[in-house]
C-alpha cells in the first residue's frame, strides 16, 4: 500500500507546506478579510468593509428581469459563452464609459469576473517575478494582494489631496531606471481613491500620462468609483486622452451590484488578445447569466437615475462621517472625499491603528488599519473608514465608539 507522503517537509499544521509554489507563500489573508467574521456581528458598527448599500435597488424589478432572461433566453444564459464577453453588454459598456469621455469600440472591451479578475489578468500577462509595479501610497489592498502573489516588487509613490504627485512619480521612475529596474506598469485609482478618498486633479492627469509615456510605463487606471461623485459630473478618464498607454478597468460592483461579479477592461488591441487568452485559461468565459442580467438591467431600468440616487445616499453618509469626526476626534485629520466610499484618517500622534484594532472591536467598532494598504506594512498611523454601508446614525455611533477607543488608547 502506498501512503501519501509530502514531497518536502511540511509543518504540523499543514503537511503540504513544503510543496507550495513560491507564489503561494506570498499569498496572505488580507486584513480586510480577516475582519469579516467579526464585523458581521450585529453589535459591531463596521466602518471597515467596502460593501455598497443595496437596499435602494429596485429588487422586485431586477427579479422580474432575471426571471424573464431565464424564461426567454435560458439556454443561452445558462450556457458557456464568449471568452471576451457578450457583445451586447460590451456595446452597453461603451455607453457607461462615454460618461467619462471614453470613446472605444466593443472589440476593445473584455468582460471580466469583477475588476478583481481584471487585476489578476493584467498582472498575469505583464509581471515576471521581481518586476516592478509602481502604485500609490497607500493603494487598494486587493490589488496589492494580486501583485504580491505574482511576486512583483511594489514601489509606492506618495499622494496628496490632489492624488498622485507628478514630481514624486518622475523622481521614482528616474531612480528605478538608474538602478536598471524594469517598471512594468503604474497602478492608479484616479477617482475617489481606495483607501485615501482623494481624486487626481484634472491638471495632473496629462502630466502623469506624459511622465509614464516618457518612461515607457503602461498606466493601469482602476476606476470602480468614477461615477459616484458628489458634486460634479464624472471627470474625463485618463483613457479618454490616451488609447495606447492606458489600460482602463471598470466595474458594475459599486454602481449597480457586486453579486453579479461583472467588470471589464479596455485595452489596446494587442493587449486585449492576451487578456482574452489569459481569461480563457483561468475561467473559460465570464458568466452569461450575470452578463445578461446586467445587460437587461441596463436596457430596461433607469440606471443613470439609480446612480444619481446612490450618489445622494453616499453623500449624506460622507457628511455624517466627516461631521462625526470633527465632533468626536478633533485632533485627528482626515480626507473629505468628493465621491466614493472611503475617508483616510490620520490618527493623533503616537497611536497605532493595527495594535488598537482588537480593542476597537471590543469597543464594538471596526475599521481597516492603514498597514493593509502598503506593501511593506507601514501606515499604522492611518486607518480607512468607510461610510458606504452603515446608515448615517450608525456612522455617528461608530465614530463615537471609535473616539472612546482612541481616548482610552492615549491613556494606556
Ligand atoms: N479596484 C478597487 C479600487 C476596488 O475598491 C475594488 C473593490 N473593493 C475592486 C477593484 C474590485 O471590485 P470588483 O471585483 O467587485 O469589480
Amino acid at each position: 500500500m502506498t501512503s501519501l507522503t509530502p514531497p518536502t517537509p511540511g509543518t504540523r499544521l499543514d503537511p503540504w507546506f513544503g510543496a507550495y509554489a513560491q507564489r503561494a507563500h506570498n499569498m496572505r489573508a488580507s486584513e480586510v478579510r480577516a475582519l469579516f467574521a467579526v464585523v458581521n456581528r450585529p453589535e459591531v458598527v463596521s466602518l471597515a468593509g467596502g460593501m455598497p448599500y443595496l437596499e435602494g435597488l429596485p429588487l422586485g424589478v431586477i427579479a422580474d428581469t432575471m426571471q424573464r432572461v431565464i424564461a426567454t433566453q435560458g439556454t443561452t444564459a445558462l450556457q458557456y459563452g464568449s471568452g471576451q464577453g457578450l457583445e451586447e453588454l460590451r456595446e452597453q459598456i461603451l455607453d457607461v464609459m462615454r460618461l467619462e469621455g471614453i470613446d472605444a469600440h466593443p472589440d476593445d472591451v473584455v468582460v471580466t469576473t469583477g475588476s478583481q479578475q481584471a487585476l489578476d489578468l493584467v498582472t498575469r500577462i505583464f509581471i515576471d517575478p521581481g518586476d516592478v509595479i509602481v502604485a500609490e501610497a497607500p493603494s487598494y489592498v486587493g490589488a496589492l494582494g494580486v501583485f504580491r502573489s505574482y511576486q512583483a516588487d511594489i514601489v509606492h509613490v506618495p499622494i496628496d489631496g490632489d492624488g498622485l504627485i507628478p514630481e514624486a512619480l518622475e523622481e521614482t521612475l528616474t531612480r528605478l531606471a538608474a538602478q536598471g529596474r524594469r517598471v512594468k506598469f503604474l497602478y492608479t485609482i484616479p477617482n475617489f481613491h481606495n483607501p485615501a478618498g482623494v481624486t487626481l486633479s484634472l491638471e495632473r492627469r496629462p502630466r502623469i500620462l506624459e511622465i509614464a509615456r516618457r518612461h515607457g510605463v503602461l498606466v493601469i487606471e482602476d476606476n470602480p468609483y468614477g461615477l459616484l461623485g458628489f458634486s460634479h459630473d464624472p471627470l474625463p478618464a485618463m483613457r479618454s486622452t490616451d488609447e495606447e498607454g492606458v489600460l482602463y478597468l471598470g466595474s458594475f460592483s459599486k454602481t449597480f451590484a457586486p453579486g453579479f461579479r461583472v467588470g471589464w477592461v479596455v485595452a489596446p488591441h494587442a493587449v486585449r488578445e492576451k487578456l482574452v487568452l489569459a481569461s480563457e485559461s483561468a475561467i473559460l468565459c465570464p458568466s452569461n447569466a450575470s452578463q445578461m442580467a446586467i445587460s437587461a438591467y441596463l436596457s430596461t431600468s433607469d440606471w443613470k437615475g439609480q446612480i444619481k440616487s446612490f450618489r445622494e445616499l453616499y453623500r449624506e453618509r460622507r457628511d455624517a462621517m466627516v461631521g462625526a469626526l470633527a465632533e468626536h476626534l478633533p485632533d485627528a485629520s482626515w480626507t473629505v472625499p468628493d465621491g466614493g466610499f472611503y475617508t483616510w484618517v490620520k490618527l493623533p500622534d503616537g497611536l497605532d491603528s493595527k495594535s488598537m484594532l482588537p480593542r476597537a472591536v471590543t469597543g464594538r467598532v471596526a475599521y481597516v488599519p492603514g498597514t493593509a494598504f502598503f506593501a511593506d506594512g507601514s501606515g499604522a498611523d492611518h486607518m480607512r473608514l468607510s461610510y458606504c454601508f452603515p446608515t448615517p446614525e450608525r456612522i455617528r455611533e461608530g465614530v463615537r465608539r471609535l473616539a472612546a477607543v482612541v481616548n482610552a488608547e492615549r491613556e494606556l
